[in-house]
């Protein structure tokens, strides 16, 4: 039997029907503050420091709830967070939790910006009512909501939108906005893209977001079925002076736009991608118009892949799919295209090697592959896969 545990925490245990209401309101007031810390939380992506992928994944793991009592935290959290009414009255006592409940049906696409306008009034019209009266108070709240959204909005809202413009120094902004469906697609790719370099993690959580949002672009680039093949690279028009290709500094123009791209981004591309190049003379005149080739072809890229198993970065665990094959003694500067000149990086990894110029080269006679940092700093890496079994190609086909 509990009376045990009842006597042993008399102290700590209440019993009486008026003991138990004060109890009870002080848990709700507690647990609406709770819910605005959430909100709070979530809002810094402060989630992010322990390496955990989203808020909802924190609260899985640190807090211990199931996946969707931490849905309905969020959705709390959300509510109180965005409708001052109902944060006042949940924090006063007011609004109990199953009446907040009852309101977060009431926040959804299609009603929020009436909610937003009505939300004092809603509040007053259900504050102290008991649960049951609240859930037919905001349903009858809904109907009449459906007649007015019907009635002033009859042109279809764009529901995904996305515009950008580039800034002064080469560099993306932008707004979007994306319906529910939309959202559980882009937090479902952010999380599976989200990388964490464990103690050794610099970024903040917002970056390591930025650099989710590069791999997917860039896995995106890597793997569309284009061609049919499930390495299919874009064809990237560029123009550039007959001398600048290979000069370490190549100076070449993006044919899509006519803008500049960038050295490090240009030098990235050409070591592995589609390469179409319109040479110029001195006075940006035409000379030649070099053929449209891989830089590594398909059959010496699956050796490279068996051996390498995915990105080779240290610390990296990107599939093979999500990589591109770099030439450790650049394709600018002559290295050859060839099985061991050649080691996969993801996109964000082989756009780092590139920008700051790291040496990647083999150690200990095998395949264990050593980056050097400027400041001289070591770090390597082993193959995950094996290597192959009959000779590897020398020669690009
Ligand atoms: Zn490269
Ligand atoms: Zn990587």
């Amino acid at each position: 039997m509990g009376m045990g545990v009842l006597d042993e925490h008399a102290d700590k245990i209440v019993l009486s029907p008026s003991q138990l209401a004060t109890e009870w309101a002080a848990l709700e007031q507690r647990m609406a503050v709770f819910a605005l810390a959430v909100a709070h939380v979530d809002g810094t992506g402060a989630w992010g420091d322990d390496g955990s992928v989203s808020m909802l994944a924190w609260m899985r793991d640190r807090l211990r709830m199931s996946n969707s009592d931490a849905h309905a935290w969020l959705r709390r959290a959300n509510l109180l967070n965005h409708f001052d009414a109902f944060a006042e009255c949940a924090v006063t006592g007011a609004l109990s939790s199953s009446q907040l409940r009852e309101v977060e049906k009431c926040n959804t696409a299609k009603y929020r910006p009436l909610l937003r306008e009505l939300q004092e009034d809603l509040a007053a019209d259900i504050a102290d009512l008991n649960a049951a009266d609240t859930k037919v108070a905001c349903t009858s709240w809904r109907r009449h909501a459906d007649a007015l959204v019907e009635d002033t909005e009859p042109a279809v809202e764009p529901v995904r939108s996305l515009s950008t413009t580039v800034a002064d120094d080469g560099s993306l902004l932008g707004r979007f906005e994306l319906d529910p469906a939309g959202r559980v697609e882009f937090q479902t790719a952010i999380e599976n893209a989200l990388t964490w370099n464990g103690k050794d993690e610099t970024r903040t959580a917002a970056q390591r977001r930025g650099d989710a949002l590069f791999d997917i672009v860039a896995f995106f680039n890597l793997n569309h079925t284009g061609n049919g093949t499930p390495r299919h690279h874009p064809h990237l028009s560029m123009s550039m002076h007959e001398t600048s290709a290979t000069s370490g500094q190549p100076d070449a123009t993006n044919d899509a736009d006519g803008e500049p791209v960038e050295p490090d981004v240009t030098s990235t591309k050409m070591c592995d991608c589609i390469i179409h190049t319109i040479l110029r003379d001195a006075q940006h005149a035409p000379i030649g118009f070099g053929r449209a080739r891989y830089t590594v072809p398909r059959p010496l890229f699956k050796q490279v892949a068996a051996r390498d198993g995915g990105c080779r970065f240290p610390g990296c665990d990107r599939p093979v799919r999500w990589t591109e094959a770099h030439h450790l003694i650049w394709w600018e500067r002559h290295g050859p295209t060839e099985y061991d000149n050649l080691a996969l990086l993801c996109s964000r990894h082989h756009h780092l090697v590139h920008k700051m110029d790291l040496v990647l080269e083999w150690v200990d006679d095998g395949w264990d592959l050593q980056v050097t940092w400027p400041d001289g700093s070591v770090r390597t890496s082993r193959p995950r896969g094996a290597p192959p079994t009959r000779a590897p190609l020398t020669r690009a086909a």
